[in-house]
């Protein structure tokens, strides 16, 4: 069994959904746990105590240790806090997850500057000040482990979320760049794009949907990622439904040429789509770079 006996794990936006479900599963398994949670609307307006309350008292009542956070992972000041709560009464962050967020769906026409950007801030933002926040604590441990909360709405577009779409591809630059920076000191990001049956999606999904897409489904993958075991980072996975894929940026194979064209480009536009993702063997390689 996969354990997390000494690990502190920040998990935001973990009075709802997937991270309620997160902060139960790695308690469970030994991790002393922070349970961020604003306690807003999925607007993100308003705020409550309630939610992350409620959540870290029962993982105090199963025999777990946690303590409920509230501050806002948007701002620095909130961001700064969450990390001082950890290291105050755990004495450290092993694990972050980045999991806060709203929804401000709209059509692109219809869209509020406010709805863009407070979208962005929420899981961009956030994610970026809670991840810089607890790095100086992960750099001079020597460890860390980053899960950031994309969605297949950034990875493959949606219809009425320019907001949601382009934060959720947001964070797969962020979740590659912390795994890069990372590196030289043990620490570890991926990024996964879940589908579960949450109050977020409860409207937008099929009934028949509750039963199988359940959080408990994506908390498994996100357990595996930040456990110490875990090799990969800077990688992408699509959960759902009791399905685990990697999701990867792929580049064809292209078209070169020296006489670089409007009218050349649309003479060989087949080869600029053609889908080639993986070379072959070491000839073909050394045939593209030449
Ligand atoms: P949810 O609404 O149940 O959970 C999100 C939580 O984030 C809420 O409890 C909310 O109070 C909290 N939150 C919002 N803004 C915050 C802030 N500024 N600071 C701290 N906490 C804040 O929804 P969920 O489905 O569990 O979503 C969790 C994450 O998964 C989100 O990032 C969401 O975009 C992502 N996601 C969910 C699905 C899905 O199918 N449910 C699909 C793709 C991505």
């Amino acid at each position: 069994m996969l354990r997390f006996d000494d690990r502190v794990a920040i998990i935001t936006g973990a009075g709802h959904g997937l991270g309620r479900s997160h902060a139960l599963l790695l308690a469970e398994r030994g991790a002393k746990v922070v349970v961020n949670d604003l306690g807003g609307a999925l607007d993100g307006t308003g705020a409550s105590t309630g939610p992350a309350a409620e959540v870290a008292e029962l993982i105090t009542k199963n025999g777990g240790q946690a303590i409920a956070s509230t501050d806002n992972v948007a701002t620095p000041e909130g961001a700064r806090a969450i990390v001082k709560s950890a290291v105050d009464a755990f004495g450290k962050v092993d694990i972050v997850i980045n999991n806060a967020g709203i929804l401000r769906d709209k059509s692109l026409g219809k869209m509020t500057v406010e709805d863009f950007d407070n979208v962005l801030a929420v899981h961009v933002r956030g994610s970026f000040l809670v991840s810089q926040a607890a790095y100086p604590h992960m750099k001079e441990a020597g460890y860390g482990r980053v899960v950031n909360t994309s969605s297949p709405a950034g990875l493959f577009g949606n219809f009425g979320q320019a907001n949601y779409s382009t934060a959720k591809m947001g964070l797969v630059g962020l979740t590659k760049t912390i795994g890069i920076e990372g590196a030289r000191n043990g620490i570890k990001a991926n990024a996964i794009a879940p589908i579960a049956w949450t109050r977020m999606t409860e409207a937008l999904l099929p009934a028949e949907f509750e039963a199988k897409f359940t959080p408990e489904r994506i908390s498994a993958l996100v357990a595996y990622l930040v456990h110490e075991s875990c090799e990969v980072s800077g990688e992408v996975f699509s959960v759902g439904g009791g399905r685990v894929a990697r999701v990867f940026v792929a580049e064809g194979p292209g078209w070169k040429t020296d006489d670089l064209t409007p009218e050349t480009i649309a003479d060989h536009w087949d080869e600029v789509m053609a889908e080639q993702p993986y070379v072959q063997s070491a000839t073909e390689s050394m045939q593209r770079m030449l």
